[in-house]
């Protein structure tokens, strides 16, 4: 690694403090959340959501003493012996250093871009290359001008070839990339109409993409995107296709209606012929890169079937899962390295819900002496309970580390083993490489359930909420709203990725909730909007902050902290002005203030009102009247208690179409989870309902399907049973051709009355066999509107039989 005297040589500055040049850096930090190596950190002061120059002295409790920053104010004598460079752009800087750091490595470099598939070919590849090649692979989703900057810092020699994956959404952004990356090889998987949003057209968007080869020797790609006209004429092309000019030419691919297709190629005048386990279009395109990049690099044709039968889909992303004996368990099975296992850790103590934290992790390959070291370094900065080895390669690890260690031999040695092991209350990650099979032990960890699950994606979650908080000017406070089981999305565990992103405020619909979330390690502000009088007691253990509604409650609670002596208790006025559902009317805010007035027991931490259309421009000149009078009924209680108060009115819409009604705080709903309401915003979907075919049969026309014979047969038809019926959340009315699920992309009806465990949808015109995974909303908003509801309806409604699987990563 290097010294603080290279590194600042190494990017432009305006001016440095140098005081130790010799101190050694093995780490970038950019989020102070994530430091664990303190001293030997590189701390970056992103301008991000949140600007990094307020985390400076964060960083230097936690021993950093290096930093990149670029606001010149900042004053190094607040921080002893620290080193110092000043620069006009952090962000820039760092990926300096990036280049840097990559024009060290002499081996090939790959680069990989395209609108789809990209991070599919670049693990398959690494599989496929695996077995006689020390690969290293950018991590996960690292592929942004911050991710790569990154992911290239873990370059070293250790390695004989790098994947590196390149992603962008707006003009400009390749060429930095390629200034980092500077691939000799690269490869293209693909051009679709994802996101086009910040281009003028396909034709730019692709020049743009291109722009990743510009010193590349040569790129790989399917000839029928067109892209080696536009490339410059210093790259060629290692093309795949049916042109003539093709190197490798596909002959023909079949389908087999099943889980598989056979393609046959031919290659310098050899033909194979070879299986693989899929059958979609993007797989099939995936595995012709793949195959097209090994024969570039040098593998002979007849290799290369017996390689790719091994291919399996990608579980790209840590599952968590709901284990028994009250568990968590992070199901991380599919590959291991150390770049994924440092991802992986951080989630698991990023989660709270349990104090105490257990380790499965299987042998790695490519693991060097060096980069058994980096792993036991690793190991040893986190603080876990329990750790679970899994293979000879580890056993160095067990007398350098101080925790409870076990060590096995292999997987089927631990699998013996399970029964005598107790888990109890604890989250536990799961991580091992393909060929450990460790899903089997998560598979023992696992709490059983229905075949019906709702997905809950934590990084669009994440990026939703990025997208909502970018919005807001940097002073004013954020409360999201994780009632009614976080809008059907689960509790804790959204509270927990909620908290780790540092949001101001929780809510929650009645104490109950309030209560879960403070057992499961939320120690943020929690608002209850009904509190019960039966309640009082609870909200007072588990420091919940009620909403104070209506005089009755108002003395209630007041009789209630007298009794027990106590003052200050935080509470939230809650106004209605025009809403009227719970609130004090704003002739009442003069008794109000009295009483306010007079009971030192309470201490209002806010006063708020909610809008009732802020979404709908019909009405938008009556959300103006409930922001005016919300304000005059604020500042009158400010004026007569003689202090400030917190005010909020905003909730999801009123973020985007009311900057005006921001104030304090917003309240932030909806939205978080993916549904728009119309303000055609970026957002990703959250929460996706997936369910899977029990049964296909083949029926004449004139039969009925389902009870009392609704579903009459027009014609000769398929039917699918799928496992999903009212009971789970699905309204009775999708029945009868209503409602419509997606099954291998293709969109299909119901037919018949929806049962309550069961339905049944026509899949005639369609390819669909028992086993085969259903989506049950492809489009919330649609299906909401097509039974006259909205989607808060449809996502609050899934039953809580339907088990959550949360993905992050
Ligand atoms: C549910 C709720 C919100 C959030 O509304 P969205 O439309 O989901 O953003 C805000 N404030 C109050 C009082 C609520 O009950």
């Amino acid at each position: 690694m290097y010294t603080v005297g290279t590194i600042f040589s190494a990017v432009q500055y305006e001016r440095t403090q140098i005081t130790d040049p010799q101190l050694e850096i093995v780490d970038l930090a950019y989020d102070t959340r994530k430091i664990r190596n303190g001293s030997h950190s590189l701390f970056f002061a992103l301008k991000s959501v949140r600007d990094g120059h307020l985390f400076l002295q964060d960083a230097y409790q936690k021993g950093v003493r290096a930093f990149v920053v670029s606001d010149q104010k900042i004053d190094s004598q607040n921080f002893p012996d620290a080193n110092f460079i000043w620069v006009s752009d952090v962000l820039e800087a760092m990926q300096e250093l990036a280049r840097f750091h990559r024009l060290q490595f002499r081996k090939p470099i790959i680069g990989i871009t395209g609108s789809n598939g990209k991070t599919v070919v670049k693990e398959w590849l690494t599989q496929l290359l695996q077995e006689d090649k020390r690969v290293y692979q950018s991590p996960k989703s690292y592929n942004s001008q911050l991710g790569v900057a990154l992911a290239l810092w873990n370059l070293s020699d250790d390695y004989d070839i790098a994947l590196i994956e390149a992603g962008i959404s707006l003009p400009g952004e390749m060429a930095l990339l390629q200034k980092m990356i500077i691939p000799e090889i690269g490869i293209f998987t693909n051009i679709g109409a994802a996101h086009a949003s910040g281009f003028s057209s396909k034709k730019q968007k692709l020049e743009e993409k291109l722009l990743l080869f510009s010193e590349s020797k040569q790129v790989i790609s399917p000839s029928y995107y067109g892209i080696a006209a536009l490339l410059p004429p210093t790259v060629s092309v290692f093309s795949f296709g049916s042109a003539d000019l093709d190197e490798v030419k596909l002959l023909r691919v079949e389908d087999h209606g099943r889980a598989d297709s056979t393609i046959q190629v031919s290659y310098r005048n050899e033909i194979a012929t070879f299986t693989v386990p899929f059958r979609d279009k993007a797989s099939i395109e995936n595995i012709l890169i793949c195959l097209t990049a090994l024969l570039f690099l040098g593998y002979s044709l007849d290799a290369i079937p017996q390689k790719l039968a091994k291919l399996r889909p990608l579980e790209m992303r840590l599952q968590l899962k709901t284990g028994k004996n009250g568990c968590s368990i992070i199901d991380d099975t599919y590959s291991n390295d150390l770049a994924s296992l440092q991802i992986a850790l951080d989630f698991l103590f990023q989660q709270q819900q349990h104090r105490k934290k257990s380790l499965i992790l299987s042998d790695m390959e490519s693991l060097d002496d060096k980069l058994r070291k980096k792993l036991l370094q690793l190991l040893q900065r986190q603080d876990l309970d329990h750790i679970i080895l899994v293979g000879e390669g580890l056993s160095y690890l067990k007398q350098h580390l101080t925790n409870n260690v076990q060590l096995f031999t292999s997987t089927e040695s631990l699998l013996r083993a399970m029964p005598d092991i107790s888990f109890q209350d604890e989250s536990i990650l799961i991580k091992g490489g393909r060929v450990f099979h460790l899903e089997e032990v998560s598979r023992l960890l696992v709490a059983k359930s229905h075949e019906t699950v709702l997905e809950i994606n934590l990084n669009a979650l994440e990026h939703n909420l990025q997208l909502y908080r970018g919005k807001l000017p940097p002073d004013v406070k954020l409360m999201v709203m994780v009632k009614a089981f976080s809008y059907g999305s689960g509790s804790y565990e959204v509270a927990n990725l909620l908290q780790y992103n540092k949001v101001d405020y929780l809510t929650v619909a009645f104490a109950d909730e309030g209560v879960e979330l403070r057992q499961h390690g939320i120690q943020l502000p929690i608002m209850v909007l009904s509190p019960d009088e039966q309640a009082f007691e609870s909200l007072l253990a588990n420091r919940l902050e009620p909403e104070i509604y209506s005089f009755r409650v108002l003395h209630a609670f007041i009789k209630f902290l007298r009794n027990r002596n106590l003052q200050n208790f935080p509470v939230h006025i809650k106004i209605d002005t025009g809403m009227h559902r719970l609130g004090f009317m704003p002739t009442e805010i003069q008794e109000l203030i009295n009483v306010l007035r007079d009971s030192a027991e309470l201490l209002p931490a806010s006063v708020f009102s909610h809008l009732v259309a802020s979404g709908n421009a019909e009405h938008d000149q009556f959300t103006t009247q409930q922001i005016e009078l919300f304000e005059q009924c604020v500042d009158s209680i400010e004026q007569k208690l003689g202090f400030k108060l917190l005010r909020h009115i905003a909730n999801t819409s009123g973020i985007v179409r009311w900057p005006q009604a921001y104030m304090d705080m917003v309240r932030l709903g909806i939205g978080l989870y993916g549904v728009d309401m119309g303000n055609a915003l970026d957002l990703e979907m959250v929460s996706m309902l997936k369910t899977t075919i029990t049964q296909v049969k083949s029926l004449p026309a004139g039969e009925t399907v389902g009870y009392d014979r609704k579903g009459l047969l027009h014609r000769d038809s398929r039917i699918a049973t799928v496992k999903i019926g009212y009971a789970d959340g699905y309204n009775r009315r999708f029945g009868e051709g209503v409602g419509a699920m997606s099954i291998n992309g293709q969109l299909v009806r119901t037919m018949g009355s929806i049962c309550m465990d069961m339905c049944m949808l026509d899949v005639t015109d369609v390819k669909a066999n028992e086993g085969d995974e259903v989506i049950v909303f492809p489009d919330l908003m649609k299906a909401a509107s097509s039974i006259g509801t909205i989607p808060y309806e449809l996502l609050v409604n899934i039953s809580s039989r339907v088990k959550r699987v949360y993905f992050y990563g």
